[in-house]
């Protein structure tokens, strides 16, 4: 398979940065879910065992409208109310439109999803949660108590700025202080195995030279080589289109937020950066065709305006 356009694009160091940085957040979430959920599990039998209205079905189906969630029934309001009292921050907003109220008695991840951002009411299945919705559950649910929120508000700080940065593009000194951040939140798991596991593969993708070189004439078979110029080669890094799937994976994701800013209120940053991701995207021709349906979804806003 030929990767001439993503050779180029790993040629730039701090484009290469940015999908290092990006995996890094992946590794992170896969370590931080098994956690969570039996956290969370622990905290929602917690909440039933000490309320009996929590146990008792929801009788009107309620739905939030819009953002709000209000005229629930008794069963809903007091677990709203249940779920505000658990904030660790009164005055920010809740995303009630991530929940199915009638859920919440029998599902602690749809009582999670009250306290991540918004755009979470679509996730299907427990473990399609991307690590900001992770983390901000971690920050704004106080059964993490125990975790430092600045722990985790500087991770939360570094990957707003990862994602949103228009060119795609971190600078080294960025990664150095990423890379600090990062510890620091790990080390706040330090009995958590699966974190201990993600807090060293996060220092294994840090350390990778991720290069693509042509390996010479004479072996014309062999097509392209990844470099991996570090002294503790994972074994799971093994080929470009690994190197490419990870980066239509952090794409996607990138996509996704702007698309989903752009459908609800759209603001001119917002705009602009997906503007500036798309023509990221038509500018090299292997993502251009990979993301030609979320490219015509662009379209369609631009000429709707
Ligand atoms: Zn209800």
């Amino acid at each position: 398979m030929v990767h001439e356009e993503l050779l180029l694009r790993l040629n730039d160091r701090e484009y290469k940065n940015w999908l290092k940085a990006g995996r890094c957040l992946l590794i992170l979430k896969n370590g931080l879910h098994p956690f969570i959920n039996q956290h969370m599990r622990a905290f929602h039998g917690d909440l039933l065992n000490h309320n009996t209205v929590l146990r008792r079905p929801c009788r009107s189906s309620c739905r939030p409208r819009g953002n709000k969630l209000s005229g629930a029934c008794v069963e809903c309001t007091e677990w709203k109310e249940v779920i505000l009292k658990h904030h660790r921050q009164r005055d920010v907003t809740v995303n009630w439109d991530n929940c199915v109220p009638p859920s919440w008695r029998t599902d602690h991840w749809e009582v999670a999803k009250a306290y991540m951002p918004r755009g979470q009411g679509k996730v299907k299945g427990a473990d399609q949660f991307d690590a900001s919705a992770l983390l901000n559950l971690i920050n704004y649910c106080d059964c993490f108590k125990l975790v430092d929120p600045k722990c985790v508000r500087e991770v939360i700080r570094h990957r707003n700025e990862l994602m949103h940065s228009c060119e795609m593009h971190m600078k080294d000194e960025w990664m150095k202080h990423y890379q600090i951040a990062l510890k620091h939140f790990v080390q706040q798991f330090s009995h958590v195995p699966q974190m201990a596991t993600a807090g060293q593969e996060i220092d294994e993708m840090l350390a990778l030279n991720l290069s693509i070189y042509f390996p010479g004439l004479d072996r014309p078979d062999s097509a392209y080589t990844v470099a991996l110029a570090c002294d503790c080669v994972p074994h799971w890094v093994t080929s470009p289109d690994l190197i490419s799937q990870w980066e239509a994976e952090l794409l996607q994701e990138r996509l996704q937020e702007l698309l989903y800013a752009a459908d609800d209120d759209a603001k001119t940053q917002d705009t602009e950066q997906l503007k500036r991701v798309a023509g990221f995207l038509q500018a090299n021709r292997d993502l251009g065709e990979r993301f030609s349906a979320e490219l015509q979804v662009i379209n369609s806003l631009e000429t709707r305006k």
